[in-house]
Parts: C-alpha cells; structure tokens; sequence
C-alpha cells in the first residue's frame, strides 16, 4: 500500500485548503472527504469572505473544488470510519484502506439534535437540520426555524423568499447572529421572531403538522427547521487518544499540532482562532496546520 506524507481528513475549507499548501509544499497529500466544501454548502449567502462577495455557499464550495482540480490535489470522496497509529497512520474508509506518515483532522461540527418530544418521528417528514435543502420544499408553506446565531438568521432570511411564512424561534431574548443578519431579519414581512421560547413537542399525522412551545403556544406548521449549532465530530478520533476541551473541541497549539506526535487539525473541529469558527478562520488553520505537517516530516 501507499504511504502517503500527508491524508487531510474533511474537505471543507479547512481541509481544502491544508490540501493546498501541502501541494504548494510539496507534500505528497490525499484529502478524504465525503462532502466537498463541507459547511459552506449550507450557507445561504456568504458576504464575509474578501475578494469574493455576494456568493452562495454552493458557489464558493465549488470554487475550492474548482481550485482542488486546477492543482491536481487527489480527493478521495470517502466515509473515514477508523485511524489507527502504528508505524504509520492507517485510515480506513468505506470503500478502501490509506496509510499516511502524518494525517491532518478537519472533520467539522455536525448539527445539535435538540430534546423535542415526537423529533425523531418526523425527521425527513417535515423536520429537517438544513434551511438550504428546504427552500423549494416550503414554497408557498409555513415553516419554522429554531436558533438565533448565522445558520438560523441566514436560513430564515432565505427561506422567507419563497415561504408563505417563517418562524423563528429562539430560547433567548435577542438573536446571536452577526448585525448585517439580525438587521435584515427583522425587515422581513413575512418573518415572525419568537423570543424566549422553546419548541418542546411535534405533532402530526404522516406529516409535521403543529409544534408545541413551552410558553403556552402551539403554531401550525409545514416545516420545522433545526439550526441550533454544531457539535464537534469528534468520535472516530477518540481511540487515537487526541486531548479535547471539555466540549470535545481539539486542542491545538500553535503549529494546529495535537497531543499525539504527527496529528494535525484544523477548523471548527478546533479550540483555535479563539473558537471562532468561519470560513476565513478554518482556510487559515488549514494552512498553518500544512505548515506543521511539513516541518514535523523534514524532522523525521
Ligand atoms: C448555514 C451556515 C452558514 C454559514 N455562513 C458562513 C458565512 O457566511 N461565513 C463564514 O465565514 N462562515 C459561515 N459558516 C461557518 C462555516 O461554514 C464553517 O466555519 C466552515 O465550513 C468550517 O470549515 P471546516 O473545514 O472546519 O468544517 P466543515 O465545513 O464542517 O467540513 C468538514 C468536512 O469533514 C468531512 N467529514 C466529517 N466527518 C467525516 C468522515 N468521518 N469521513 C470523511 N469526511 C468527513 C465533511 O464531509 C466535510 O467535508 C456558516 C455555517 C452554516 C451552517
């Protein structure tokens, strides 16, 4: 089998671009991916990302893709469902085996699950945990969505184009996202902010019908949207003993080095950039995390 210098694990913008510093470095690399792009794919616009403005998430999704190819960096668009350390990192996936001298973690976050009586009964029958897949499903419906940082503003912003209707709801008494969002949201005709509120239960037949607040209330619904936030996915590397903080956060020096010799990670997976997770802050860990690889592998 191969051994590669380098497997980057996650091909969101982290990932993309460890991916293209290690190629500008001359790193023999693989990116293990199974979602191009990763995140941005969800986001409605991205307006925070310079030189590039007023894009959709997808679009710059493709463009890192556009710049994967235009490089040659090999992609494999894989589920990783072990790492092993023995001499070399051996990482297995769905559909083959890849051994690496170092390995770089960029893995994301996935959507919080939140505790709602009957959630699970309507998962992919009118609950859903992406605004940006719903847009066309709830044209012309009412729909809600629960969260009050970027995902949930942004998605309701979105969705609000085409729904009849959009709830927001959100267990605080002010929205978390960034001013250019909340500013806009609360223009919005057809959008109606819940505060202080949690939904508690779904309803329905076959189909989402009616969600159940804690403050007394009950609103009739098409869809109900869930964009509480990400938690680290952090599973597949727990038997590789890598220190997280007490949220399950890597912790990363400097360098994007973790506790365990040769392993690097990068992006929202990480307690780096001071947590704050975006687009620009995980391209910049990717690079510095390449930076790493290349240094510990010209030690070896
Ligand atoms: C709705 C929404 C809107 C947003 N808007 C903005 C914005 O406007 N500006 C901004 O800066 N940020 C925005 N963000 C945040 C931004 O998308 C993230 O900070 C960024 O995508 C993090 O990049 P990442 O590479 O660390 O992780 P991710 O983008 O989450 O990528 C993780 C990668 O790991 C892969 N992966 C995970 N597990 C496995 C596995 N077991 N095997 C193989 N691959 C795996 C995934 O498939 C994916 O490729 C938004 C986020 C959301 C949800």
């Amino acid at each position: 089998m191969k051994t590669y210098d380098l497997i980057i694990i996650g091909a969101g913008p982290a990932g993309i671009s460890a991916g293209i510093y290690a190629k500008n470095f001359g790193l023999d690399c693989l990116i293990i991916g199974e979602n191009v792009g990763g995140l941005i794919n969800s986001a409605y616009k991205v307006e925070n990302y310079p030189g590039i403005f007023n894009i959709t998430g997808k679009e710059l999704s493709d463009k890192f893709e556009e710049h994967r190819k235009h490089l040659d960096i090999s992609l494999r668009k894989e589920r990783v469902e072990k790492i092993k350390k023995e001499e070399f990192f051996e990482i297995k996936t769905d559909v083959g085996d890849y051994r690496a001298k170092s390995i770089t973690l960029t893995l994301g976050t996935e959507t919080k699950k939140l505790e709602i009586k009957n959630i699970e009964k309507f998962e992919g029958k009118g609950v859903s945990y992406c605004s940006g897949d719903c847009v066309l499903i709830f044209e012309n419906k009412i729909v809600a969505i629960i969260g009050g940082a970027n995902a949930a503003v942004m998605g309701a912003t979105m969705l609000a184009e085409k729904a009849k209707k959009v709830y927001l709801i959100y267990r605080k008494d002010k929205l978390r996202a960034d001013a250019i969002w909340t500013e806009r949201i609360e223009k919005i005709k057809n959008v109606e902010i819940i505060y202080n509120a949690n939904v508690i239960e779904a309803k329905g037949g076959d189909w989402l019908e009616e969600i159940v607040l804690d403050n007394g209330k009950s609103l009739k619904v098409d869809g109900l949207i869930i964009e509480a936030g990400g938690a680290p996915n952090t599973d597949l590397i727990k038997s590789l003993g890598i220190k997280t903080n007490e949220y399950g956060y890597i912790e990363v020096d400097r360098n994007q080095a973790t506790n365990i010799e040769g392993v690097f990670a990068a992006g929202d997976i990480t307690t780096g950039s001071n947590n704050f997770r975006q687009i620009i802050t995980a391209c910049s860990e990717g690079a510095i995390a390449a930076l790493g690889a290349l240094n510990y592998l010209n030690k070896k």
